[in-house]
């Protein structure tokens, strides 16, 4: 039974920040969203991966895309899939605001079409709730629009998700007394180390078909708890993705872009 890992890469703004009454997100501690961390962590994210020769989903906020101007990037290597339009808080749970079920359609089919004009090659079958915030009516929203798999919901472990269209699940259990997730998040942040989250990685591969796992561009040079990182912290960062990558890869993980593993690429 071969083990396949996908890496997937959350573009969005610089540490994506919900607002109180507003459903899209700013940059923490700052009045507008900026993308200048998220666009360079993409950089040498992207080099990383081409360098290895591993495929990846990214998660593009439609407003991260333009702002970037990512539709002039040679991304042919990877999958490009929807993150929100301006990184909504669709089920309202950090903004306080809920958001009507049309206002809800709106939005995603918005996001698809400025990410289908960013990206004319490519087809956008995916989506990540911004905050992984998601509901019901969110999943059956997709549908609806046109997405052909969501990969929001964080499960124990691979199993069927009451839910109306495919799910990729973010995976998160305990490892030495420890939570750990697909998220890098934690890893980023420096609560704990790449050795300690290695045997995550080790038993996820173990248990599920596919493991998802996930950072943000902007995680390299950005720390919520520590704001703006050196250009040494950012590489250190980068170094750790590589590590968690390299490890999956000796481990006989084979690596995939969510459409490809699931058969629904439309290109
Ligand atoms: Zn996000």
């Amino acid at each position: 039974l071969k083990m396949h890992v996908a890496f997937t890469i959350d573009v969005d703004a610089d540490v994506a920040w919900a607002c109180e009454g507003k459903t899209c997100a700013v940059t923490k501690g700052k009045d507008e969203a900026l993308f200048e961390a998220s666009e360079s962590g993409f950089v040498s994210l992207q080099a990383l991966l081409e360098e290895n020769g591993w495929p990846a989903t990214l998660f593009f906020e439609a407003r991260a895309a333009e702002a970037m101007n990512a539709g002039d990037k040679d991304l042919k290597n990877f999958e490009i899939a929807c993150h929100g339009l301006a990184h909504e808080d669709f089920t309202g749970k950090d903004t306080g605001l809920k958001m009507k079920r049309g206002d809800k359609a709106a939005v995603l089919a918005e996001a698809k079409r400025k990410l289908e004009d960013v990206f004319p090659r490519h087809s956008i079958s995916g989506f990540r709730a911004p905050y992984l915030h998601w509901d019901k009516e969110l999943l059956e929203l997709l549908l609806e629009t046109g997405f052909l798999y969501d990969s929001s919901v964080t499960v124990a472990r691979e199993r069927e998700v009451d839910s109306p269209l495919p799910e990729v699940p973010l995976l998160e259990f305990e490892v030495a007394g420890k939570k750990k997730s697909s998220y890098l998040w934690q890893l980023m942040e420096g609560k704990y180390s790449v050795e300690e989250y290695l045997p995550f990685v080790a038993k996820a591969l173990e248990e599920n078909a596919l493991v998802v796992l996930a950072t943000h561009s902007w995680h390299l040079s950005r720390s919520v708890a520590k704001g703006e990182l050196s250009d040494a912290q950012a590489k250190a960062n980068e170094e750790k993705v590589r590590k968690v990558l390299n490890f999956a890869e000796e481990s006989g993980a084979m690596f995939t872009s969510i459409s490809d593993f699931l058969g629904v690429s439309l290109d």
